[in-house]
């Protein structure tokens, strides 16, 4: 692929937009040497104003979500794409998120433009777990576990019931919940059903993947071992 197609696919710009960045002489090798539109050397050497390029098509990107920010333009809120370079909306493919969180949930958030990865890791056949953090407005009753792991709990509109989930207790009202599918609001729908309500929920992990180190509202690059966490 041709220099200019490559970067406009990036999200650098029309094709008139990054030819217009090479006559300047602002796309560059590692050492400086400015690159013409005929050439095309490895994705990692390539600069633009001394910058190494956003990630390659094929990538995965994590996320530490806010609370406040929503996946789909069809809700109301800050999309979570606010979060990442403006150029990413212009990528081709597009990044898409990875299943969703909820406005007001906050945690470990998959992106990608790899259809075939994505595809992998939402696929009911997958059934990675998905840990959330759960703090909730009223006390635990203290059944909440069984009935979570009883793999017979419908929820309403549902026609089959949820897969068994382990909950663990950390507090008076604080749970960790393990899922292995993700339906339409499970978390909170599975609290509505034993009378209690979510106050507040986070994202914790994907199989291995944690979000050690990513700050609130900040993202990164996800490499193979990263990747083998959650296949
Ligand atoms: N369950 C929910 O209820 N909300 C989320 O965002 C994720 C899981």
């Amino acid at each position: 692929m041709k220099l200019v197609r490559h970067l406009a696919n990036l999200g650098y710009g029309s094709r008139k937009d990054v030819q217009r960045l090479i006559r300047q002489k602002r796309v560059t090798d590692t050492d400086g040497r400015a690159l013409s539109d005929h050439e095309l050397i490895p994705h990692e050497a390539i600069r633009i104003d001394d910058k190494p390029l956003d990630p390659p098509q094929g990538s995965v990107i994590l996320l530490n979500k806010p609370a406040g920010y929503t996946c789909s333009s069809h809700d109301q809120g800050r999309l979570v794409y606010e979060l990442l370079p403006d150029r990413f909306r212009f990528r081709k493919p597009a990044m898409s998120t990875v299943g969703r969180l909820d406005r007001d949930t906050s945690g470990l958030l998959l992106l990608t433009d790899d259809g075939t990865l994505l595809h992998k890791i939402i696929s009911p056949k997958s059934n990675v777990a998905k840990i959330y953090e759960v703090t909730l407005a009223r006390p635990l009753e203290g059944n909440e576990g069984d009935i979570f792991a009883s793999g017979s709990l419908m929820l309403n509109s549902e026609k089959t019931p949820l897969l068994p989930a382990e909950m663990e207790v950390i507090g008076e009202k604080c749970a960790r919940l393990t899922l292995h599918e993700g339906r339409y609001h499970q978390v909170r729908r599975m609290f509505a059903a034993v009378g209690n309500h979510v106050e507040a929920l986070h994202r914790s992990k994907i199989g291995e993947l944690t979000l050690d180190g990513l700050e609130e509202g900040h993202w990164r690059l996800c490499d193979k071992s990263d990747i083998a966490k959650i296949l």
